[in-house]
Parts: structure tokens; C-alpha cells; sequence
């Protein structure tokens, strides 16, 4: 029994397709992927609370995403904070295209783990596309945006900024899933800004006195990374950290939050006071707990995610039956026992490990773009316009990575993108002067 219903069932469904069992209608097989997928993916619960200081803190849920539109098998869901400055205009442009720029650099005929596989990169064209896109309306605004891909049990985090996300596998060790963008804490990044043509220092007031925390100038802005931002300089990049992950069957909390959170509560400090509370509950103590601590000085706001374990989950060791009951009382994350002839168990030893698929924060395009020898349609790999062969610029030329002429190697950008790329890395060109 166990799990193995699902593998017997999929085993089935694949037999029926090359024609071992060709009497099997098409609807029932899609009926039984369907209850797969049921007995194979996570509960999504969340909650989100906020306390505005400025108003410029927003957040994104969004539960009914699809690969492929009208199929539910291809669900997935978004969540995101994004932590906006001089103004709400870069956070509600980010919340509103990121998710489609994101999706337009992923081709739809993929299947799920093709899918998740292109998903980095997909994520660092999307918010680079995002942050062009909004630059070009010439306002002055920017982003922290930290934006989180549940398909079933393998989260994706891609994070400008400083708003945080972290994770509670069940039974397992806190795990950051992102990296503050803050040039005070990150040393690799002042290097990177200053390398790309900024200058990193604190505020100087008259006297001579520097004050508060390193800044990036011209602009005066603590982080290194945003969406938006374009009156502080294009060393300020929207390439974001990328982190995939891939839960067990037992389950896990994500809380993402603002500086607003992350200023007042450590990563512990933020799972204990909200544990045993539903994803709803959590996330209105954890803002509740940061202003306890420190006052409403800044736009305060949380989401947490929970990923519960299937309503047929038995785990492998089932302790006796009354320890057992004793032990999942405390349970944090809303687990059920049912009895069910179909379940699904965890391996032995599985409880709170975590899978790491990816991680990649680079700043460089050409490292995160990866290369792209097959490409015969020639789209700019940031904004998909189509572009012709001799139009078309390898994201590879010029690169100091690169011991051989890979000028002929995709993936390719248009030449507005391709200015965008010199731009971020420092390179100067003489459209500066004649482009406005
Ligand atoms: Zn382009």
C-alpha cells in the first residue's frame, strides 16, 4: 500500500498511452493524473497582515495559476512582498507584470519538470523585462520584490532587496531562502557596485559626520538590487538571488516579510511566536510581535505559506497509537490523519529534509542566461520581441568569461536589451549621450 498506489497508478496511465492498454478513454486518464496529483500535492494555506507606515509595502497570493491555461493538473501558486520606495509606483507596476513577463520566457508546451527546471532563468528574464519595461515610463520609484513559485512540493524564490523569505521545513532546521540586498551586510555587493561604476558611503551631514547605514550614490539607496530605481544608476540591478527547493511530504512554513518584520525579529524569533497558528493567524502575530518589538517605524507586513502534507498523508514510522495522537497534537501546520486506502507515506528518515535543486545570485546575465545552443527561434531572451539572426546579440559577446568567440551562441537579446545588460554592468556607450 502506501505510496505505492500512486507510482502503480501513474505506471499505469503511462502504460496506457504507448498502447499497452489502448482501451483506457483519454478523459480517465486525465481523471486519474488529476487524483495523482491530488494524492501527490501539498494543502496551500496562507495568510498575510500589514501595518502601513508609508503605504508603499504590497503582497501578492495567487493560488490559481496554471502552465497551461484550462489545465488544472498544471496549478501552481505565486506569493510575494514587495517593499516599495519614493513612492508605490515600481511595487504596483511590479505586481502587476512581473508574474506575465516571468511566464512569457517559458515556452507552454514544457512539461512540469521541464518547466521547473527553466524556471530560474525565466525568473531573472521576467524581472529584468519588469524593470525595463517600468524604467522606460521615466518614474522615479523603486522595489524590493521577493516572489515565491509553489508547484506542488518544489518552491522557487527569486529576490531583489532585503524582504526575506524564509523557510520552517516540519521537523527540520530554519533555512533562508533569499539574501539581503543591503550593501551594509554585503560585501560581494558593494564590490559589484562600485566595480560597476557607484559609490558606496554614509550620509554625510554638515561637519562632516557620516550617519546611518551605507548608502549607494548618486541615489542615496541601501540596497544593490531593485525593480525600478532608474534616478539611481543601472548598477542598482534587477537580477535576482534564485533559490529552488524541494520539500518532503511532511511539510513546511514559508514566511516572507518586509525589513519592517526582519529589522525587529531574528529568523527564530519569527517562526516561535507564531508557532501552532494557522498561516492566517501567523502571519497577524508576526507583525503584531515587530511592532511589540520596535514600534510602527516602518511599512511592516508578512505572508506565510503553509504547504500541508496531502489529507491521505500517513507518515513511514507511525509511532503507537496513543504516543501518536500525543505527538500530532502540537503538530504545527494543520495536519490530518484520515483513514484512506489511498496514501501516500514519507521514506524513512524523510521528515524536514530538504531537497536543494538551484541556487544562483550572479549579476551578470551571461552567467544566469546559460547558454542556448539549439535555439532556432531567435527571440530576445529579456523582452521575447522576435529578432532576426543578424539582429540579434549574444548574450555571451564581449564577455570576459568567455576563452573562446562565443558571439554565435544563444541566448540572444535585441540591441535595447543589449544596452540594458552594458549598462548594468558598468559599461558605458555612446547612446548615453545622445538617448535621453
Ligand atoms: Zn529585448
Amino acid at each position: 500500500m502506501g505510496s505505492r498506489y500512486g507510482v502503480k497508478s501513474r505506471q499505469r496511465a503511462r502504460a496506457a498511452f504507448v498502447g499497452v492498454d489502448s482501451m483506457v478513454p483519454l478523459a480517465s486518464l486525465l481523471k486519474l493524473e488529476l487524483e495523482n496529483d491530488k494524492i501527490e500535492s501539498p494543502i496551500v494555506r496562507y495568510g498575510e497582515a500589514s501595518q502601513a507606515k508609508k503605504g508603499e509595502d504590497f503582497t501578492l497570493a495567487r493560488l490559481d495559476c496554471q502552465r497551461v491555461e484550462g489545465d488544472p493538473s498544471s496549478n501552481f501558486a505565486v506569493f510575494g512582498v514587495l517593499d516599495g520606495h519614493n513612492g508605490v509606483s515600481a511595487a504596483m507596476f511590479a505586481k502587476e507584470n512581473l508574474l506575465r513577463d516571468v511566464m512569457s520566457a517559458l515556452p507552454s508546451s514544457l512539461g512540469r519538470d521541464e518547466w521547473l527546471a527553466a524556471l530560474p532563468r525565466a525568473l531573472v528574464a521576467g524581472f529584468v523585462k519588469t524593470d525595463k519595461d517600468f524604467q522606460e515610463k521615466g518614474q522615479t520609484s523603486g522595489t524590493t520584490v521577493t516572489f515565491v513559485v509553489v508547484d506542488q512540493w518544489t518552491v522557487t524564490v527569486a529576490s531583489v532587496g532585503d524582504s526575506r523569505c524564509i523557510l520552517v521545513p516540519h521537523g527540520g532546521d530554519i533555512a533562508t531562502l533569499t539574501v539581503d540586498h543591503r550593501l551594509e551586510d554585503n560585501e560581494e555587493e558593494r564590490n559589484r557596485v562600485v566595480n560597476s561604476g557607484g559609490e558606496v558611503g554614509r550620509l554625510s551631514i554638515a561637519g562632516g559626520a557620516e550617519i546611518g547605514p551605507l548608502r549607494c550614490w548618486p541615489g542615496g539607496l541601501c540596497l544593490s538590487r531593485s525593480i525600478g530605481d532608474v534616478d539611481v544608476g543601472e548598477f542598482i540591478v534587477p537580477i535576482p538571488h534564485v533559490k529552488q527547493i524541494k520539500l518532503c511530504k511532511t511539510g513546511g512554513r514559508l514566511i516572507i516579510a518586509s525589513d519592517g518584520v526582519w529589522d525587529a525579529l531574528s529568523n527564530e524569533k519569527a517562526d516561535s511566536c507564531c508557532r501552532g497558528l494557522t498561516a492566517d493567524l501567523a502571519a497577524r502575530q508576526i507583525v503584531k510581535e515587530s511592532l511589540r518589538f520596535r514600534g510602527l517605524r516602518d511599512d511592516t507586513t508578512c505572508v506565510v505559506v503553509d504547504l500541508l502534507p496531502p489529507e491521505n498523508y500517513v507518515p513511514f514510522t507511525s509511532p503507537p497509537p496513543a504516543k501518536k495522537k500525543g505527538k500530532f497534537k502540537s503538530w504545527l501546520f494543520g495536519w490530518r490523519s484520515k483513514e484512506s486506502t489511498a496514501v501516500v507515506a514519507n521514506k524513512p528518515g524523510e521528515a524536514g529534509t530538504v531537497e536543494e535543486l538551484f541556487e544562483e545570485g550572479s549579476a551578470r546575465l551571461a552567467e544566469r542566461l546559460g547558454s542556448d545552443l539549439s535555439s532556432g527561434v531567435f527571440n530576445c531572451a529579456i523582452c521575447q520581441i522576435h529578432i532576426t539572426l543578424a539582429d540579434g546579440i549574444s548574450v555571451h559577446a564581449g564577455s570576459i568569461f568567455s576563452m573562446t568567440n562565443r558571439t554565435l551562441e544563444g541566448p540572444f537579446l535585441c540591441s535595447s536589451c543589449k544596452l540594458k545588460k552594458d549598462a548594468m554592468e558598468g559599461i558605458q556607450h555612446a547612446r548615453d549621450i545622445t538617448v535621453m
